[in-house]
């Protein structure tokens, strides 16, 4: 049985790379049938908190990864393995894998005449009974790695320093803990962010030393900003809760995620979950860092919108809506929305002049469009408001008459009309939009406007 696990560390908002390995894990555990673990990796109570770890079971159900999947097994509490922790570091002691050790970085630093130049091996053989745990690593030959990602990766022993495993106080490091849940929970891949390869020869040798066969590895590329930086939480918009939140669809969201290091192969690239899980091939998965385009994952979510039904997208809207605003006049307008946003939360904006008593406006906008004729123009499109035929093409033809008696094209007679209106420059089609709000509200706006 194939068992992956997605361990993250809760100590911050979900990261939308932590999402795309948990996506990548759950393409694989889909494929074989096999079990996606969730391990919450919260040892290091300092920086945990409760709220994070909820935090990553709600995201993690929000882009499909449901903990009601037959597939989905957990969540697990690192915490609540630390007996296991403890006795296989002492059971590595009692076998002669590791030995204590009682120096200090200063020490070591002294001995070796450097910072980076790693443990020498001082206490390897002083038989001491306390201080931190060390794991003597082999002094010669290779640590092979098989990564599907990358290959064949070798790691000379002679270049890895006998690793502390445990500290002073018993408490284990990561790269041991790490190793006995995984043990623990028969993981058989660990699909993982490329920045714990160089863990890799380490952990690889305790399952060796546990007497484990070793799992197949796979560390996916890192993910990297416009400048080609890591992406990271203080300088990138990372959290996966703040697209949820800006009303990025779900669909869109895991789609994107899955092309950051992979793609089906073709030019693809718009595909549902459906179709490119099965697809998925850690094997195909790029070495290179992955781009994360903001741009390009807003285009993604516009497509996605559009594809909805008129009744889904009204659906997905209604977050974002004040609960105030009537349903069924959002409900006429609602097609024309859904054709201009990229994310739901711009659909307010778009709307609300609809609900306000008076519409949000700018000065600087209306300033600018209450330049040439305005007036004029307001005046004469108010007084035909008061009898024209209620339908946008006629609403239309009245406003290019008013144009057209004060010498303005359509483009530039609408743009005061558009303010009065609906406060904003851009929006919605102004004679659809002048039609919903209706002959007695839309006169008095040019009014107010002229005011
Ligand atoms: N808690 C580690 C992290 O979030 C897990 C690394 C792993 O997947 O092995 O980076």
């Amino acid at each position: 049985e194939v068992r992956v696990r997605f361990a993250p560390s809760p100590t911050g908002m979900f990261h939308v790379g932590g999402a795309r390995s948990a996506l990548f894990n759950w393409a694989v555990a889909e494929q074989t049938g096999g079990r996606f673990v969730l391990r919450i990796e919260d040892t290091d109570a300092a920086r945990n908190r409760p709220e994070w770890t909820e935090g990553i079971i709600s995201a993690l159900s929000w882009i499909g990864i449901d903990s009601s999947s037959p597939l989905f097994e957990g969540p697990y509490f690192q915490s609540s393995y630390a007996d296991q922790h403890r006795e296989t570091a002492a059971r590595l002691h009692k076998e002669g894998r590791a030995y204590h050790c009682t120096c200090t970085r200063d020490d070591v630093k002294a001995r070796t005449g450097s910072e980076h130049k790693g443990y020498d091996g001082h206490c390897r053989d002083r038989g001491l009974t306390e201080g931190a745990l060390r794991f003597r690593t082999p002094d010669t030959g290779v640590t092979v790695v098989e990564d599907l990602v990358r290959g064949t990766v070798e790691f000379p022993n002679d270049a890895m320093e006998d690793f502390v495993i445990s500290r002073a106080d018993g408490s284990p490091l990561f790269v041991l803990a790490n190793v006995v849940d995984d043990v623990e929970m028969r993981i058989t891949e660990v699909v993982r962010a490329e920045e714990h390869l160089s863990n890799t020869p380490k952990q690889q040798l305790l399952w060796e030393a546990l007497g484990h066969t070793p799992p197949v590895w796979a560390h996916v590329p890192v993910i990297v900003n416009e400048k080609r930086q890591k992406l990271s939480k203080r300088r990138d918009k990372v959290a996966l809760e703040s697209y949820r939140d800006e009303g990025y669809l779900a669909e869109a969201m895991v789609n994107y995620l899955m092309l950051l290091g992979w793609g089906p192969g073709d030019d693809r690239e718009i595909m549902p979950w459906s179709e490119m899980a099965p697809l998925f091939d850690l094997r195909n998965v790029n070495l290179s860092s992955a781009f994360f385009d903001e741009k390009k994952l807003r285009a993604f979510n516009g497509e996605y919108i559009r594809k909805l039904t008129l009744d889904e997208f009204v659906e997905r809207c209604d977050p974002f809506l004040d609960p105030a605003w009537d349903r069924a006049t959002f409900q006429k307008v609602a097609e024309l929305a859904q054709t201009r946003v990229a994310v739901l939360s711009e659909i307010a904006p778009n709307v609300d002049f609809l609900f306000l008593d008076e519409p949000v406006h700018d000065q600087q906008s209306w300033d600018k469009a209450m330049k040439t004729s305005a007036q004029e123009i307001l005046t004469g499109y108010a007084a035909r408001l008061a009898t024209a035929d209620w339908n946008p093409e006629a609403l239309k033809t009245a406003l290019e008459e008013v144009g057209a008696e004060h010498g303005l094209k359509l483009g530039k007679a609408q743009a005061p009309v558009r303010v009065a209106i609906t406060g904003r420059t851009v929006g919605l089609p102004l004679f659809e939009s002048i039609e919903v709000l209706g002959r007695e509200k839309s006169i008095e706006r040019l009014n107010a406007a002229l005011a």
